[in-house]
């Protein structure tokens, strides 16, 4: 498909899918996008990844390995890999930690944490992308006020390519009942403390009645890595 009719394609569906179980959503994006469709997944649970997997089963899963990952985090990786009939990818970015050491200093993330997403993060997944047409992530409008306008399928302008967000109409309180039914594998973290999980070095514990990622790149006004702007 051109990108002229992929571009078409995501502002029908965006508009018909709109309310649609994520199930229902998934299950458009297998028929109508096959191999070039994958999904991504930050490890904090296998909500997401379990829906894909009913959906369509034998789904890649994009997992961004910055590095910089919580031990628990490359746990439920690994054990959503073994358990869930997905194929999961593991994209690392193009420096080792040791290498951006030597080469932007120690500590990158806590002076330009823009450019250490954008070689960690987002490089890594444009890389990745270049293969689909079209690709899923697990964000809510609910998370944070930056994500209060996400439709259930998009056009991501920047890429080229269609964006699928299956959660995006549900709330944490479905996705928490969602797991408890299905004993979803969630991140050992999330009981922690921790509802939006990323890189160790950015991510805090939440007090109650924050938001989900009021815990991300705290003491500085960044809200987003960059993969969903
Ligand atoms: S979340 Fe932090 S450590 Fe991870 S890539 Fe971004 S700035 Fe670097």
């Amino acid at each position: 498909m051109s990108q002229r009719d992929l571009r078409t394609v995501a502002e029908l569906a965006g508009a018909e899918l709109e309310g649609a179980h994520p199930t229902e959503v998934l299950r458009w994006a297998g028929e109508t996008f096959g191999d070039r469709f994958a999904i991504t997944s930050s490890m904090g649970d296998a909500v997401l990844t379990s829906l894909a997997a009913e959906a369509v089963p034998g789904i890649r899963v994009i997992f961004l390995d910055t590095g910089y990952h919580f031990p628990q985090t490359l746990q439920t990786r690994d054990r959503v890999a073994t358990e869930l009939d997905v194929e999961v990818i593991s994209v690392r970015p193009h420096l080792t930690v040791a290498e951006q050491n030597v080469k932007y200093g120690q500590s990158l993330y806590g002076r330009d944490p823009d450019l250490c997403c954008s070689m960690r993060k987002v490089e890594p997944l444009n890389r990745v992308l270049r293969g689909y047409d079209a690709w899923g992530s697990g964000i809510r409008r609910d998370e944070s006020p930056s994500r209060a306008n996400t439709p259930v399928v998009g056009w991501d302008s920047r890429r080229g390519m269609v964006k699928v967000n299956p959660l995006a109409g549900w709330t944490q309180s479905d996705v928490d009942a969602y797991a408890a039914e299905r004993g979803v594998i969630v991140n050992p973290l999330v009981e922690m403390g921790f509802p939006s999980i990323g890189c160790a070095p950015c991510t805090q514990r939440v007090a109650q009645g924050e938001d989900a990622r009021a815990g991300r790149w705290v003491g500085s006004d960044k809200t987003e890595c960059g993969l969903h702007v």
